[in-house]
């Protein structure tokens, strides 16, 4: 017997499979799908079984030296994903499979076994022997310990024991050693009470219900606080009761810590998590919970919709408009890509929810691709909170840089009610621009072409693309002069001016520095919810799903931040945010208020968040959209070319582009080549060609010729992004 074995090979990945023989101890363990130890020239690699034959090879080939990670494998479902992942991303198939598995089964890592082993003490001989020997040895105080803890029925780890005592108990053959398998994370059985559905919920559930065991997907667009979640549980319940599985996906591991409590105490050890903060070792558990069909629900972050979860019955992803759902990096796919493509391989509902769906997804639903159902009222006597704008020019004439004087009173309101503020400040690090006020010198990084982050905790300036820090001097390098002025706000600066205008107030900021840690998400929510802080500070991290009864009061500190990005979408991303992070207020019976910031309290945007209106919003931006021809009126594909020469990037970006407009439709647009931006990072320039199609046959042929023909260019690189999230 033989098996083609696909392996990893070469920075750039293609995908090459090599035939092996299976030798005879190895037949039957040896099956598609597995991970298998091969030699491989003067090495040995490993690689995925992908077919295997009887049909005699006449070459001379070797043999498979053994299954890795026996456990786990690949099933028939996740190699044809890979496939698909393939062709939607262009990347190749190892590459997609890679991305698709947990560490303890790529490829690329040979660690052998992940399973947790812990070691027990238990009894050998009968209770009376061992009372026995307890009254003849009394002087025997440590073995005698041991062994009245094993008579109380205790559980005991070898590594709590005396090891000397052990030794004699297990010379005398009055306990023995057992080693057992343990899960990482394992939920209590402590199970609540469903909440009953309103009747809206209700309604929306019953539409969905009744779609099971067929493929559709529909959009649950429902406010913030409108119970969604609550909805998304009780289809759970639901599938379970059919004896079938479900998925749902959150976008933020920030979220995971409150969605998974309250996950685990409606469906205990039913659950399995999986996201990036978990160990390799707790992904190997879940994953492998997952497999063994152990558990019903899986919950988790983008990477989640791959665990191979048998008999799919619903998935939901949840906060459905949100770009982390997208991956930046290859293979650049999107989660509802590939639910889309799981709920057609299951014959089951795919429900994507949102308080703000994306113009994709809401276009779909208008046009009965998706079916619509809404919620429009907060759980009992919640309501949505009052919105305002404030213009910070006249502020800024007043020195309030930071806090507007109207928001500086809600706080101390808020504070002296005994409730919690929320800042959201879309930047980290303390200002984002350093400049000398003598002559003009703006620290910028030498590596990228954009200006350093100043971070005052570190006193460093720090590049937040390639990662480049320097000290921070108080004399200027160029002209010498003590005259270094810093701009632009950070979560940082926010936290300090706060800090100091409400000393006897508890604040804490939450963005990427300081939830590093792993565990740092879930103990900062765990303790806001203890009311242990009053004010917290945060990026969009603080934004979506968070569920704190007790904030009533939102503050966006600087809303122009999130319109400026120079984006197609910005205008669509900022309704999304600014509603999101509204939406964190007055989630109980306490009423809620925000305020947003800007120096634009005329923009479009704004007002419609300020008035609730999401089809103002969408309406407006479809407008915008159609004019421009941008999506949903079209498809994007957006390719960087990149080079350490600025030379050799612009001209083979040209070369691409004469390409492009020569073979694809003449209705396709080819846009550029255009500097991307950042314009250069890491010392790596970089050109940007955009195609905008709306129908177009010769396309994937194209990419794929060029995609080939780029795959071993010594002087650039090649990056193709199909449906850019940002452009
Ligand atoms: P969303 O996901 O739409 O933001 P949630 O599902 O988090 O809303 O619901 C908001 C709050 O209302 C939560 O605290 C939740 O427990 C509560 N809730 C939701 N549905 C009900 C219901 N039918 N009865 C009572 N409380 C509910
Ligand atoms: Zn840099």
């Amino acid at each position: 017997m033989y098996a083609n074995v696909l392996v990893q090979y070469g920075a750039k990945s293609l995908d090459h499979t090599f035939t092996y023989r299976i030798p005879e101890e190895l037949v039957g363990v040896v099956e598609v799908g597995r991970k298998v130890h091969v030699p491989f020239g003067s090495q040995k690699i490993n690689g995925f079984v992908v077919s295997i034959s009887n049909e005699k090879v006449d070459t001379e080939v070797k043999d498979i030296i053994d299954v890795v990670t026996k456990e786990l494998k690949l099933n028939d479902e996740l190699l044809e994903l890979g496939k698909y992942i393939k062709e939607k991303t262009l990347c190749s198939l190892i590459n997609a499979y890679q991305t698709m598995l947990p560490t303890s089964m790529k490829v690329s890592n040979s660690k052998e076994d992940y399973n947790l082993k812990k070691t027990y003490v238990e009894l050998n001989a009968s209770e009376t022997t061992v009372e026995n020997y307890i009254s003849t040895n009394t002087k025997a105080k440590k073995q005698i310990e041991i062994l009245e803890l094993l008579l109380s029925g205790e559980e005991v780890l070898k590594k709590d024991i005396n090891s000397s005592s052990l030794k004699k108990l297990l010379e005398l053959d009055l306990v023995k050693e057992v080693t057992k398998l343990e899960y990482r994370i394992n939920p209590v059985d402590i199970l609540s009470d469903e909440k009953k559905l309103n009747d809206e919920q209700e309604e929306a559930y019953n539409k969905i219900v009744s779609s099971f065991g067929s493929t559709s997907t529909f959009l649950l667009h429902g406010i913030t606080g409108s119970g969604k979640t609550e909805v998304y549980m009780h289809l759970i319940s639901e599938v379970i009761k059919t004896g079938k599985c479900a998925i749902m996906l959150v976008p933020e591991i920030s979220l995971t810590t409150q969605i998974v409590e309250r996950f685990y105490s409606r469906f205990g050890s039913d659950v399995a998590i999986f996201h990036s903060s978990l160990s390799d070792g707790e992904k190997y558990d879940e994953y492998k919970k997952i497999m063994n069909g152990e558990v019903h629900v899986v919950v988790g972050t983008r990477s989640a919709i791959f665990t191979p979860v048998k008999d799919l019955g619903i998935i939901i992803i949840d906060e459905e408009h949100s770009s982390n759902y997208k991956q930046e990096n290859n293979p650049r796919y999107h989660a509802l890509d590939i639910a889309k493509w799981r709920s057609n391989y299951h014959s089951c509902p795919l429900v994507l929810g949102s308080a703000t769906p994306s113009l994709e997804t809401m276009a779909r639903a208008k046009k009965n691709v998706y079916t619509y159902l809404s919620l429009n009222k907060r759980i009992g006597e919640s309501v949505l909170p009052e919105i305002k704008i404030i213009d910070m020019a006249p502020e800024f004439k007043k020195r309030n840089m930071i806090l507007s004087e109207d928001l500086q009173v809600d706080i101390m309101n808020t504070l002296e009610r005994h409730e919690q503020v929320m800042l959201l400040i879309n930047r980290r690090g303390y200002s984002t621009i350093m400049t000398c006020l003598s002559c003009g010198f703006t620290y910028k990084c030498p590596h990228c072409d954009i200006t350093l982050t100043y971070h005052k905790t570190s006193n460093h300036l720090r590049c937040h693309y390639c990662g480049y820090t320097v000290i921070k001097n108080d004399y200027c390098p160029t002209c010498h002069e003590r005259a270094i002025g810093d701009y632009g706000l950070g979560t940082e600066k926010v936290e300090e001016f706060v800090k100091n205008l409400y000393p006897s107030y508890n604040v804490i900021r939450m963005d990427t520095d300081t939830t590093s840690r792993k565990g740092a998400h879930s103990k900062i929510i765990k303790a806001i919810e203890k009311h242990e802080y009053d004010i917290i500070i945060g990026t969009q991290m603080i934004a979506k799903g968070l569920d704190f009864p007790k904030v009533t009061l939102v503050g966006v500190v600087n809303a122009d931040e999130s319109l400026n990005i120079p984006d197609f979408r910005s205008g669509e991303n900022t309704f999304s945010l600014l509603t999101q992070v509204s939406g964190r207020a007055g989630r109980s019976e306490l009423p809620g208020k925000v305020v947003i910031q800007t120096f634009n309290p005329d923009n479009k945007t704004l007002n419609y968040v300020k008035n609730n209106d999401y089809l103002g919003n969408y309406n407006y931006e479809m407008n915008v959209r159609h004019m421009l021809n941008y999506p949903p009126y079209c498809y994007l594909i957006s390719i960087k070319v990149t080079s350490k020469s600025y030379e050799d990037a612009r001209s083979e970006s040209n070369k691409i582009v004469t390409y492009l407009r020569r073979t694809l439709d003449e209705k396709t647009d080819v846009l550029g080549p255009t500097t991307a931006s950042p314009f250069k990072i890491n010392n790596v320039f970089r050109f940007q060609i955009i195609i905008k199609y709306k129908k177009d046959e010769r396309i994937s042929e194209a990419l794929d010729f060029i995609d080939k023909e780029y795959v071993y260019n010594k002087l650039v690189s090649m990056d193709i992004d199909v449906d850019p999230i940002r452009i």
